[in-house]
Parts: C-alpha cells; structure tokens; sequence
C-alpha cells in the first residue's frame, strides 16, 4: 500500500490513525458484535459515542456549558439560511463581511429571509486580501456574520471584530480546530466537517443558549435550532457513522496535543511553504502577508504554461489535488491538521527540484 500526500482542499487528508482505527472497528465496534454503521441511533452504544464526540469538541474548543453543541446535516450551506431564519428577529437584518464565495453565497440565502447588510469587501481585489472592518455597524443588526478562513483565496481573520450585544456568527468550515479562536467571542459557529474535523455529511453547530428559540412559527422542523438542542441532535437519524469519525479526529487531535499544539505545527508547516514562495521569483504566492491563513496557499507559477506539467510532475512524485480554484487559478496547497510537515517538506522539496528542472 502506498499513500499520497493529498492536497485536496475538501473531502481532504484525514489522520492515519484514525483511518487505521476505523478500519479495525469496523465489523466489531468493541466487543459489540456490530458497526457502527449498523447501529440504532437510540441505542446506548450510539448515545455513548454521541456524547464522548461532543465532550471531546468541547474540551478541544474550551467550549462554554452555556453553548450547545449540534451535528446536523446539509453542510454549511444549509446553516447559510438556517443563521437568518433563525437570528433575524428584531431587526430582519444581518450584517456581512465579503471575502468571497462563501460569503457570497451567504449573503445570497439571508438576502432570502430579510436585509443585508455588507459592512467590507475585498472584491475590488479577487479577495487576495482582509477589508478593514468598521468599528461600528452601519445599521443595526441581528448578527455580523464572518468567514474565519477562506478557503479559495487563503487569507483568515485571527482577531475577531466585535459589535457589543450583536452577536458574532462564523463560518469556520475550513479551519475550525486549526489555530485557537475564542468560543466566548462568537454567538454561533457553524462548520462542515469536511476540511479539518472529519467526514462530509457532518455539520457541526456551536450555539449560544440564547440564539436558540426565536425562529418564526411556520420555520420547518429540520431548519429550527430549538428542535435540535431539545433532541440532542437526534431529532431525525443523525449522521451517525460521521459523528464517530469525527469523535476518533478529535481523540487524534487530544493525543497530538489539542489545538495550542497543532495550531504550532500548522504555523510551522505554512511558514515552511511560504518562506520558499517569498523568497522564489518563479513561484508566487498570491495573499497579502499579514492577511494569510494556515490552512489554504494559493500560489502562482511565474509562467503559466508550466501549470499543467507541475501537476503531472507533482502527481508523479505523489504530490495531488495541487490545482488551484478556477478563480485564482495556479495551485492551492490545502494544508489541514491532518496533512504532516513531512507532506509539506515534500511538496517544498518538490517544488525547489522544479524550479531548478523548468526555471
Ligand atoms: C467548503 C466550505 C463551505 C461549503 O460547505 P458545504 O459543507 O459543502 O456546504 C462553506 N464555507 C466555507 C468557508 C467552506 O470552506
């Protein structure tokens, strides 16, 4: 068996370990007689499982007893609409930062529901960089929403802005568990699990106690905050196989260290692609230093015909899913907790082999 490093910036790499330990518990769940897959969502042995994955994200996040932890389905797309149904309530509006797509594609659900409000942008630019925020908002609002990471252009908000009761709420689908942000400083934080915490199919919501209960009457049953924390998630069938895989990632990341120590590894490793991109005139990378984010680097070759034999040569070398997003274009490294340095020190090595081959 030979594995790649993988690059995909979503489904993405996972731990080995937690595969290796997937794969042994397959058939029996300890000493259960069954897997997983093959478990009720009403039995004990699930119910256990639930709970330990939930335990574990809130030790890993030092989440709040006063927030409550969810894991839904529908992505992070379907928390695009449910955040407005269920927030905009006084004011029917909610406010937006835009840095690209998926803020767009945010913007463009709440715009469904009520107002919207869009506080800064770096559209003018291809979002290659963070906009200032203002230091208040334009309008009142419901809720100031963010994206922490970008997944597309690779920039990431560490410092979170804050608009006194307005609650912050932020997508963090590609770098939730990557570096330590502070719970008590967002009012919701939803992310697919995909990127950094486990299978898709998993959507992970962390809610304040008092964002929940105010989505209007006629609000379907599956898009109602309320209607999850009152069943613990178990309102419908959960996502019951990706619930434990995220739990074995969270019991990988506990063993690693927790989130202090991976968010020192991941600086590492950005700071090792980064330094060879800053110090290359054939490579560039295509982020703002000071707006640049750990998880995601784009990047661009000098020469753009040399695009597509890097990928094949990367793809040679066991280097994959290098290619960039069609709208930055060039490569992207997608470099999740899962990804080791030794991956990245690959791809480096890769790289300076070339440059030296094609410069
Ligand atoms: C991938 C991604 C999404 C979309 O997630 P789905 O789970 O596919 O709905 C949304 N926001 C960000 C920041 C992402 O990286």
């Amino acid at each position: 068996m030979s594995r790649v490093f993988n690059f995909s910036a979503g489904p993405s790499v996972f731990p080995e370990p937690v595969l290796e330990k997937a794969a042994a518990e397959m058939l029996d769940y300890r000493g259960q007689g069954m897997s997983v897959l093959e478990m009720s969502h009403r039995s004990k042995m699930f119910t256990d499982i639930l709970a330990d994955t939930k335990a574990r994200l809130r030790r890993l996040m030092a989440i709040p007893e006063d927030y409550h932890i969810l894991f839904l389905q529908g992505g992070a797309f379907t928390q695009f609409a449910m955040v407005p149904i269920n927030l905009m309530r006084r004011h029917r509006r909610g406010a937006y930062i835009n840095t690209g797509s998926w803020s767009k594609k945010a913007m463009a659900e709440a715009k469904k529901i009520g107002a919207v409000s869009e506080i800064a942008s770096s559209a003018d630019s291809n979002f290659n960089y963070l906009p200032d925020l203002p230091d208040a908002l334009p309008e009142p609002a419901d809720y100031v929403h963010i994206t922490t990471n970008n997944t597309i252009y690779g920039t990431a908000f560490s410092n979170m802005p804050a608009y006194g009761d307005t609650p912050l709420v932020g997508d963090m689908s590609s770098n939730i568990l990557s570096q330590v942000y502070d719970v008590t400083q967002f009012g919701l934080i939803y992310a697919g699990a995909q990127k950094n915490a486990g299978p898709s199919g998993l959507t992970m919501v962390i809610i304040h106690k008092d964002l929940v209960g105010h989505a209007p009457e006629n609000t379907p049953v599956m898009l109602d905050y309320q209607v999850h924390v009152k069943a613990d998630s178990c309102h419908n069938t959960p996502p019951c196989y990706a619930i434990y895989l995220a739990g074995l990632v969270f019991e990988w990341l506990e063993d690693q260290g927790g989130v202090p120590a991976i968010e020192t590894r991941n600086r590492k490793k950005a700071a090792l692609l980064y330094d060879l991109l800053d110090s290359s005139s054939f490579f560039r990378a295509t982020v703002a230093k000071p707006h640049r984010g750990l998880m995601n680097i784009p990047f661009l070759l000098a020469d753009e015909a040399l695009n597509k034999p890097f990928l094949t040569k990367a793809a040679e070398a066991g280097l994959v899913n290098l290619k960039g997003h069609r709208s930055v274009g060039g490569m992207r490294a997608s470099i999740y907790n899962a990804m080791p340095l030794a991956g990245v020190q690959a791809l480096v090595d890769f790289m300076k082999e070339f440059e030296r081959t094609y410069g």
